[in-house]
Parts: C-alpha cells; sequence; structure tokens
C-alpha cells in the first residue's frame, strides 16, 4: 500500500467530498477532479522511488536469467546475451530513467507499463532466437513473470496494467504462432493458461488501487476528524471563543526570541456585576449574557476576532499584535460602548440599567525581560483599577510601582 504521509489536508477537499467519494465505491478508480489531484501530488514522489527501484529490480531478475541460459544452452548464450544486455536492457534502463524524473501521472504510468511490455516482448524475442528444446518449454510460460511484475511489484495503475496485460498477451500469442516447433494445440493450451494468468493478474491489480485510494481517503477522513477535534480543544464550547489552552499557545509562541521587539498589546474586560446577574435571573441566563458578551467582542474585534479568549468566568482577554497602548486604549473603549449600546438588562440593577464590563488595556515592546506574562499583569492590575474607580470603564496600564503594589494587596488578601 503506498504510504500516505503528513497531517496536511489538500486545498478544496472537504468532509463532504471526501465521505461522496468512500460511498460511491470509485468502480472506475477516478476520484473527482480536485481529490484525484490531491491523491496523485500525495503518492506522486513515493510512487517514482518505487517504480525506480522495482524497474531495476525487475532488469536485474530478467538478466539473471543468462545463467541458465548459459548452464542449459551454451551454444547460444552469446546470442543470449546480446538480447537480454544489448537490446532489451537498455531500452528498459532509459525508461526507468525517464521514471526517476518524476514525470506527469500519465506518462510516469506509461512508462511503468511499458518496461513490462519491453521486458515480455524481449522474453518473447529470446525465446524465438535463441530458445531451444527443454529450455525453451521451461522457460515459455516466463511471460507470466512479466504480469506479477507489473501487476504486483510496479502496481501499475489498473487501467494501465490492462493495457501492458493485454500488449503482453498479444506478444505471446503472436511470439508462439511464430515458434515452429509449437504445434496449434499446444498454442491454445499455452495461451489459454496465459490468458488466465492475466485475468487474475487484473483482478487483483483492480483490488490492489482500489485498496490504496481507499486508504488514501481513509486517512484523509481521519486528518480531518484530528483538526476538528484539534479545533475543538482550542474553543470555549458556551462562547465559542479560543479558550485558555489556545492562550497558552499564544503566549508561548510571544515566549520565543524571535518575538522579541514584537509590540504587543493585552486587553482584559470583566463583566461588572455579574454574580448578582446569576444570583437573580440564574446561571442559564448568565450564560446567554456571557454569549452575548462574547459575540458583541468580536464583532468589535474584526481583525483580530482571532485574538479574544474566554480567560475564565466572566473574564476575556484579547491580545493584539503590532498595537501601542493609544491604540488599545481606543479598541477597548470600543468594545465597552458597544457592550453598553447591547442594552442587555441587568435584572440586579435598578430597572433600565444594562449590562456593562470594565477593561484594563496594557502594552509593551517584547524582549528579553518583558514576556506576555507581564503585559496581562499589568492589564489585570488596570482592570483592578478600573473596578475601584466605579466600574463600566477603561483603564490604561499604571505605571509600575502601583502595579507593584496591587499585587501586594492581592497577596495580602489572599
Ligand atoms: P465585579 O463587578 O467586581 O466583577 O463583580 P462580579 O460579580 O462580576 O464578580 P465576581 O467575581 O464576584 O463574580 C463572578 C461571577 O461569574 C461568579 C460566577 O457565578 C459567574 N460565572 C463564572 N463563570 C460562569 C459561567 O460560565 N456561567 C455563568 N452563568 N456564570 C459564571
Ligand atoms: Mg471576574
Ligand atoms: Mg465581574
Amino acid at each position: 500500500m503506498e504510504r500516505v504521509t503528513g497531517e496536511s489536508i489538500p486545498a478544496g477537499v472537504d468532509q463532504f467530498t471526501i465521505e461522496r467519494a468512500i460511498s460511491s465505491g470509485f468502480p472506475l478508480l477516478k476520484f473527482e477532479q480536485q481529490l484525484e489531484s490531491a491523491f496523485e501530488q500525495e503518492v506522486a514522489s513515493d510512487r517514482c522511488r518505487q517504480l525506480v527501484f522495482g524497474g531495476l529490480f525487475g532488469i536485474l531478475l530478467y538478466d539473471l536469467f543468462l545463467i541458465p541460459d548459459w548452464i542449459v544452452a551454451p551454444g547460444t548464450f552469446l546470442t543470449a546475451l546480446w538480447v537480454r544486455l544489448g537490446i532489451v536492457t537498455p531500452i528498459a534502463l532509459l525508461m526507468v530513467a525517464a521514471l526517476y524524473l518524476s514525470p506527469p501521472v500519465a506518462v510516469r504510468e506509461f512508462l511503468a507499463a511499458s518496461v513490462g511490455v519491453v521486458l515480455g516482448a524481449g522474453s518473447i524475442l529470446y525465446l524465438m532466437v535463441v530458445g531451444q528444446g527443454i529450455h525453451q518449454d521451461a522457460q515459455h510460460q516466463s511471460i507470466i513473470l512479466i504480469l506479477l511484475f507489473v501487476t504486483m511489484i510496479q502496481r501499475v495503475r489498473f487501467w494501465w496494467a490492462m493495457a501492458a496485460c493485454i500488449a503482453c498477451f498479444v506478444i505471446h500469442a503472436a511470439g508462439l504462432a511464430m515458434i515452429p516447433v509449437y504445434d496449434s494445440e499446444f498454442r491454445i493450451s499455452a495461451n489459454t493458461v496465459f490468458g488466465c494468468a492475466v485475468v487474475l493478474t487484473l483482478f487483483a491489480s483492480y483490488v490492489l488501487e482500489r485498496e490504496t485510494r481507499m486508504n488514501f481517503l481513509l486517512s484523509l477522513r481521519g486528518r480531518l476528524q484530528r483538526r476538528d477535534l484539534d479545533a475543538k480543544s482550542r474553543r470555549d464550547c458556551l462562547t465559542g471563543l479560543r479558550n485558555r489552552r489556545s492562550l497558552d499557545e499564544v503566549i508561548e509562541s510571544c515566549g520565543l526570541a524571535k518575538a522579541d521587539g514584537e509590540e504587543l498589546a493585552v486587553i482584559l474586560l470583566d463583566i461588572d456585576h455579574f454574580k448578582s446577574f446569576n444570583d437573580t435571573a440564574g446561571h442559564q441566563a448568565g450564560d446567554v449574557c456571557l454569549k452575548r458578551v462574547a459575540g458583541v467582542i468580536q464583532s468589535e474585534l474584526r481583525d483580530y476576532a482571532d485574538d479574544v479568549f474566554r480567560f475564565g468566568g466572566e473574564e476575556f482577554i484579547v491580545v493584539l499584535r503590532g498595537i501601542n497602548l493609544p491604540k488599545a486604549i481606543r479598541i477597548s473603549e470600543r468594545i465597552r460602548r458597544a457592550i453598553e449600546d447591547a442594552s442587555i438588562p441587568h435584572p440586579a440593577l435598578s430597572r433600565g440599567e444594562v449590562v456593562t464590563v470594565s477593561l484594563g488595556a496594557a502594552s509593551a515592546i517584547l524582549s528579553r525581560e518583558i514576556r506576555v506574562g507581564l503585559v496581562i499583569s499589568a492589564a489585570d492590575a488596570a482592570l483592578y483599577s478600573a473596578k475601584r474607580n466605579g466600574r463600566n470603564q477603561v483603564a490604561p496600564r499604571l505605571p509600575v510601582v502601583e502595579i507593584v503594589e496591587m499585587a501586594d494587596r492581592k497577596l495580602r488578601r489572599m
């Protein structure tokens, strides 16, 4: 079975295309265009390598027949040497060399099939020119080996294998007809055996190619499923935003030396008085509120949508690359206003009051000393300050002294 490599999913191929191909059973051993070219692209380099090795192996075996030639029919050995090494081998080698250049699919399969036909024709040519007596009788079926070589070793694509096998049958039948010592009964018998071998090996070739193709489809299906699972494992199932795990990966990538020098802003956002929202309206209503707030944040972030995460509970975090503090404050203010404008009624506050959020924004140019964790801490401290100053507002990063003081106060409260 051809090896199917990598976890990549070819462009334009989706679950639907794959399932359709699997259920169709592709009886003609052909997928729809995009899937077919993805299949060919994926197996191309392995296939060429396999065909080159197989081809060389086949030629070597063919030439090893010179040993019995020498032992059984030494009188015609030189002629055998000439037929095998002087005519058949160079032609077959040229074809194998062309396979080494990774030609297009049709050319590749044509060449692979042709190597077989050349060796097959070579076998018959050998019999006609130099074969004699017992050696000839024992060797005349050797062309059956070519069928095995084409279908099982080279695994030439079924339709090309069919053409090659039929060509071998014609060569075999024509060759026998030209060898005068064989009478018609012998020819009929030998051609019947050879014909059956053609049918059986082609049957095996069909099954093999179908399995190879099915294996490709199942591998693609597996890859798609793994990709979906992977994406799901990075999403928060309530809000659909990216989750903490996904954030950790972003933090990790920003911690790499290559991120040094990159400006990065963090906005931490917390829903105001959310505990009392839950206590009054119930957890389910709280969940609906969380979803709506998440939706508003995402819609306000358009270009940065991929970088908003549910940080935990009713807190969200936005990581914006290449954004400085003034811009981060503007974006924060836009989000704050959008949530207020969403007018989600807050059941625990006085009539007409709506759900609001407090935001802390910070930014920094990353370096060995300043990592994302530090920027998040700064945004956290700013958020704390926004809460302390009355909620429903944006607070920018605080001076370092204040951050340290605040961290101390938090520690003391714990
Ligand atoms: P503050 O304005 O200071 O932020 O007050 P608060 O009430 O929002 O903050 P507090 O931390 O006291 O309460 C957070 C609440 O968020 C507590 C918890 O019931 C609620 N919460 C956390 N996760 C979820 C969730 O997944 N669904 C729902 N419905 N509520 C949640
Ligand atoms: Mg909170
Ligand atoms: Mg809160």
